[in-house]
């Protein structure tokens, strides 16, 4: 059991949490977002956390008071060393966060999609564990977030499994999204130096015994599993959303929870965002409407503020639902007189498809193929409705912003969009945004009519959006929650190692019976 302090809390944890991405030092989704809020949520409930990423090339040392504080030490890697040195940061002046540095590996321009991020990420992650190690601190906890952590685990019940250092360290794993799994070759094993123990061998996942899949190593061998949101936490036990690991999650659904993202709600404020035209509050939510104007401005729209301004910010890839949107947007610009405005980068035929669009339709649609996080905000503070019709959906970010903002959501009730936007009756008057079950285009575009067709009517649409912004998406519940699942982790750590130790000693016994010693 965890101990308890003589307040009835919990005695503080030592967390060491590990990402390849974290605000504000690198982002290329949620999961940055993620792994730079929690942290100071879980250390403002009294726990010793720290994080542990790379450092890429484009972390400058000056930006972010970076100090050195391991000299350069040997990690391995398949048959050799490689040195790396960690360098120290906070996040807010409050959250030690350790980066491993070498330049081989990480200076580079970009964070992911080089031929080598299998050894990448294994040079990361060995780089942290030995380096905790030098400097003496022994997590509680290694708190894991998607395939290119995923090794650790792993790694806890292998190679370190006999390390006095780590005897006590639970391993906790949290997958962001299941697609993307981390999948390569037999080589990467000796990389990591795990190639004695083979590949993992499920009777209903054929590919395991010939690949080396991240993600489910991650799987098999954290001791607690979670994922970002309830809704999404049982429908990775399908095989609709399980990403042909379905079977492997259903064998440890025991060890999977599913505990909801919170947003930075000090980030996200648009009563003191400075990336704002205009800030504005529940109490001042008039003011708003200068946020809309501008945005049309920058967009190229119509100034107008009668028109409703459909937004959308999201990486364009199917997952999304930009499938559905090509085909409604034309009949939502044609029949419903609303604007369009995208912010997103990724798949070349919806770039492509959004440059033809606003071409055709100047004045009314507006694309931003690009990342840019001070536009987003002005999309969020300035949009009147915030699309997310996501085929799959862990949790999503998007939409708790956009409602934190006043920008009502159109989602489709999957995963944590089932669990955060109830959909809006107008019978009862409840509800937070407009919600669609069926993946399907006409879905979609009567579930914007409806949204449309609401907004027409001011007082109507002033509660809708006074409701979204009451609703509390802050990391403090999620925290506590965590760090239930932090205990759980430590029983089940405990339990597992004490059933192994004992099968042992009774082998070890059966042993000299048969030897006749
Ligand atoms: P995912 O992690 O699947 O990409 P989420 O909704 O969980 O989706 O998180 C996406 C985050 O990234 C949100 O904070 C969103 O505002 C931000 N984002 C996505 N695309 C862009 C972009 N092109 N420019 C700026 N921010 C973006």
């Amino acid at each position: 059991m965890p101990q308890r302090s003589a307040r009835g809390a919990q005695a503080p944890l030592k967390i060491l949490l590990l990402a390849a991405e974290v605000v504000p030092f690198a982002k290329t989704g949620g999961l940055a977002d993620v792994t730079g809020s929690l942290p100071k949520a879980i250390r403002a409930l009294g726990h010793d956390i720290r994080v542990g990423m790379p450092r890429y090339g484009r972390i400058r040392p000056d930006q972010f008071n970076l100090t050195r504080i391991l000299e350069p030490f040997p990690v391995p890697m398949d048959d050799r060393t490689e040195p790396a040195e960690l360098m120290q940061a906070t996040l807010d002046g409050e959250v030690p966060v350790y980066l491993v540095e070498n330049a081989r590996y990480f200076d580079r321009d970009g964070i992911y999609m080089y031929p080598d991020d299998a050894e990448r990420f294994i040079m990361f992650c060995r780089g942290v564990l030995e380096g905790v190690k030098r400097l003496g601190w022994q997590p509680d906890i290694i708190h894991c977030h998607d395939w290119h952590t995923a090794l650790v685990p792993n790694w806890l019940k292998t190679i370190y499994a006999d390390d006095p250092f780590f005897a006590d360290t639970a391993s906790v794993y949290t997958i962001h999204n299941l697609a993307y799994q981390g999948i390569f070759g037999h080589r990467v094993l000796e990389i990591a130096g795990i190639d004695e123990y083979g590949f993992i061998v499920h009777p209903d996942i054929m590919d395991l015994n010939e690949v080396v899949d991240f993600m489910a190593r991650g799987i098999a061998f954290a001791d607690v599993i979670s994922t970002v949101s309830e809704t999404y936490a049982r429908e990775i036990l399908t095989s609709e959303f399980g990403e042909k690991l379905d079977p492997l999650l259903r064998d440890r659904r025991d060890r999977l929870f599913g505990i909801l993202n919170g947003i930075d709600v000090d980030e996200f404020n648009p009563a003191t965002d400075r990336y704002l035209e205009v800030n504005y509050t529940l109490e001042s939510l008039d003011l708003r409407v200068e946020n809309k104007l501008s945005l049309q401005r920058e967009a190229g729209l119509r100034e107008d503020r009668r028109i409703p301004v459909v937004g959308i910010i999201a990486r364009l890839t199917d997952q999304k639902g930009f499938d559905l949107i090509t085909n409604i947007v034309e009949p939502m610009l044609q029949h419903l007189g609303a604007q369009f405005v995208v912010l997103g980068t990724g798949e070349q035929r919806y770039h492509d498809f959004f440059t033809d669009l606003t071409n055709r339709y100047a004045g009314q649609a507006g694309a931003f193929l690009t990342f840019n996080a001070s536009l987003a905000r002005r999309i969020y503070a300035g949009a009147d409705v915030f699309l997310m019709p996501s085929r799959f959906e862990p949790c999503g970010l998007g939409q708790m912003i956009a409602m934190r903002y006043g920008s009502v959501p159109v989602v489709r009730a999957v995963g944590g969009l089932a669990d955060t936007v109830r959909d809006y009756d107008p019978a009862t008057g409840e509800g937070t945004g407009f919600v669609f079950k069926p993946y399907d285009a006409m879905a979609l575009y009567t579930t914007l009519v409806r949204a449309v067709e609401t907004y027409r009517y001011p007082d109507i649409w002033r509660k809708l959006q006074t409701r979204c912004m009451q609703q509390d998406f802050s990391w403090q519940a999620s925290a506590r929650k965590y760090v239930e699942l932090y205990a759980r982790a430590r029983e089940f750590h405990a339990r597992d190692r004490a059933a192994a130790q004992e099968k042992e000693a009774k082998d070890r016994a059966a042993n000299r019976t048969q030897k006749g010693e």
